[in-house]
This record gives structure tokens, C-alpha cells and sequence, in this order.
């Protein structure tokens, strides 16, 4: 019996409907048509054809001498490359900014709470993913929240690795939600609950495939480029297969990395990856296996989430994970302390909603 699909991502029909979307709304964008109106007019052409050829071209070069000077002194920096991105909708670094296509349009991240345990819920537009599904005894809260959500079907869902903390509920997902496509890491475990989950995305027929690192994929106007783990790679503690994943919208980029350690961090970083992001999901809640700090330094995150239970035996989070993120400046929320986090982005703005 096949489960897998191996190798790259093929875009899904939803994925190429995305794309399509997003031709139809950049030809709606205001900005664009009022820049193209203002091309077509041309009024320059018009003040300097009564003057003869050569004065024109000796005008021509003292403007282009002119405006190269303004462009080395940095006078002219902010607005022309607010400029580019407006018109190519990317920066000058040749980074594609993926710019919110109709400004209504959010970037959403909950948090649930379910103790040591994760299940992330990412909504942009009227496209979905979740990230990992909680232990099997929270699988009814998760579902139940999901549906408040009035959400019915997944574009993605990821299940960053086999730990029951992660897919513990993920067999009630096909179950009760329609799944456009299934990523996960090429590693297999003995559980019940690793076979549950197999069996559902079979029985429902669910596309799955093993993303490798620099793989993209877009939800709604946002993109997410898989990080880790390199096909093939094996680990020895299953931690570190975990599904790790940058998701970018507009100026504003989210770092989550299931339950790695400082292996693949290390892997990641050398890889060449801009992980440079606002928002990070921390590693492995807040264990002293993950964190390092060349992984902080490079991400330089504003702020730091952690999936933990309160009162745990773990003594997780970890002293020196806390008061390192905090060293770095980081405002942390947690799972024990503030309940489910709710973060609502327009692609600028970062707001956190929190249940306590
Ligand atoms: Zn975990």
C-alpha cells in the first residue's frame, strides 16, 4: 500500500486557483491604475518638444545625472522603493513582498491552548491550514473551536511530526473537515494514533506529501516556504523531523517549528534561509533543546509564543529559554498564562487577542 507522495510539491487546483485570484484582484488595485493613468499622460513629453533636438538630449542627461546624485546621496531611497514595490510588488532586494491583494483581507494565527500540546489554525481570507492537532483527549475542543471558526475545509494541514502532543487528534480532522492537501515528515511511528491519522487521509483520499526545504506554497495572499527537515535525513530523536516553515504576508513573516532541536536550526541556518520574521512559534515549548541563539539572532523576533501546561512535571518552559528570548528583547505569550492566543495581521500591523 502507497501512502506518500514523494519529492516537490505539485500545485494543487486550489493552489492554482490562488493564483489566479490573485491576477483578478491586483488588476482591481486602485494604486496601480492611478500609477498607469499617470504614465499614459506623459506631460514631460509635452513641455520639451518645441526645443530643439540637441537641447533636449543635453536636458536628458543633466536629468538622469541629476537624479543618479539624489540616488547615491539616499535622498530619493524611500520613495522610489516604495515605489517598486508598489508597482512590481516586490523590493529592491529582489525579496517578493506578498502584499495583501484587497485591503480587507487578514492574516490570522490562533493559538489554542491545550496544555503541552500544539494545534495552530492559520486563516487568510477565505483560505485555512492547521498546524498539528493536540492530544487525542483535546480533539473534541479542537474541532469544536474550528467549527466556531466557521471554518469547513483546510487548504493544508500539517502535521509537523508523530508525537501524540501533535497528532494525538489528527484522525478527527479528515473526519470532520474537507482537506485539500496533506504535508508531513518522511517518518513513520508505531502509534495508534500515527495509524489512525494514515488511515483517514487514505480513506479520504487526501493528497499527502513529504514538502522539502525551500518548497512554497500560498494561502490565499500569504506564502509559506518549508525550512526542514531534508529528505532523507535522519534523525535520531523524532523531534527534529519536525515540520519546520516560514509564513510571509505583506511586511510580516511568522517563524513555527514544531518541536525541533538546535540540529536542524543549525541545518536551517546554514542552508542560507531568510528567517529574519516577527512572530515566532517557539521551538519544542520552550525547551532547552531548541533556541539557540544564532536561530534567535537570525530570526529576530518582536514576539514569542509558547504552547506549555501550566503546573506540568516537564518544568517546561525552560529558566534559560524564557530569560534568553527575554535578553533578545522578545515579548512572550504562553499557553499556560494567557489561554488561547488569537494574532490578526492586515500585513503591517501586528495585533494579539489572548483569552486571559
Ligand atoms: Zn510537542
Amino acid at each position: 500500500m502507497c501512502y506518500y507522495v514523494r519529492g516537490n510539491a505539485v500545485p494543487s487546483d486550489n493552489l492554482k486557483k490562488d493564483k489566479a485570484e490573485q491576477k483578478m484582484y491586483n488588476h482591481r488595485d486602485p494604486k496601480r491604475k492611478n500609477r498607469r493613468g499617470t504614465q499614459e499622460n506623459k506631460p514631460a513629453e509635452h513641455l520639451l518638444s518645441h526645443l530643439p533636438r540637441k537641447t533636449r538630449l543635453i536636458l536628458a542627461i543633466i536629468g538622469v545625472a541629476l537624479v543618479a546624485a539624489l540616488l547615491f546621496t539616499g535622498v530619493l531611497e524611500t520613495d522610489l522603493h516604495g515605489m517598486w514595490e508598489e508597482v512590481f510588488g516586490s523590493d529592491i532586494s529582489g525579496k517578493k513582498v506578498y502584499a495583501p491583494a484587497n485591503e480587507n483581507t487578514l492574516l490570522e494565527v490562533h493559538v489554542l491552548d491545550l496544555g503541552q500540546a500544539d494545534s495552530i489554525i492559520i486563516r487568510c481570507g477565505e483560505h485555512a491550514m492547521l498546524v498539528d492537532a493536540g492530544e487525542y483527549q483535546t480533539g473534541a475542543k479542537v474541532v469544536d473551536y474550528i467549527k466556531s471558526l466557521g471554518i469547513g475545509r483546510f487548504d493544508y494541514v500539517i502535521a509537523t511530526h508523530p508525537h501524540s502532543d501533535h497528532i494525538g487528534a489528527m484522525r478527527l480532522i479528515p473526519r470532520n473537515f474537507t482537506v485539500g492537501e496533506f504535508f508531513m515528515p518522511e517518518k513513520e511511528h508505531t502509534t495508534n494514533a500515527f495509524v489512525k491519522m494514515l488511515d483517514e487521509i487514505e480513506e479520504k483520499n487526501i493528497r499527502l506529501t513529504f514538502p522539502a526545504p525551500g518548497d512554497k506554497i500560498t494561502l490565499g495572499d500569504a506564502e509559506i516556504t518549508f525550512l526542514s527537515p531534508a529528505p532523507g535525513m535522519e534523525f535520531e530523536d523524532m523531534n527534529d523531523c519536525s515540520i519546520a516553515f516560514i509564513i510571509d504576508f505583506g511586511n510580516v513573516s511568522a517563524v513555527f517549528t514544531g518541536d525541533m532541536g538546535v540540529k536542524p536550526e543549525k541545518m536551517i541556518l546554514e542552508a542560507g534561509y531568510d528567517i529574519d520574521c516577527d512572530i515566532v512559534k517557539i521551538g519544542h515549548h520552550g525547551s532547552k533543546t531548541a533556541s539557540s541563539r544564532e536561530f534567535i539572532e537570525a530570526m529576530s523576533p518582536e514576539y514569542g509564543i509558547i504552547t506549555v501546561e501550566k503546573n506540568a512535571k516537564s518544568n517546561l518552559p525552560a529558566k534559560t529559554i524564557v530569560n534568553r528570548y527575554k535578553e533578545y528583547g522578545v515579548k512572550l505569550y504562553r499557553t499556560d498564562l494567557n489561554g488561547t492566543i488569537v494574532i490578526k495581521t492586515d500585513g503591517n500591523d501586528i495585533r494579539f487577542k489572548t483569552e486571559r
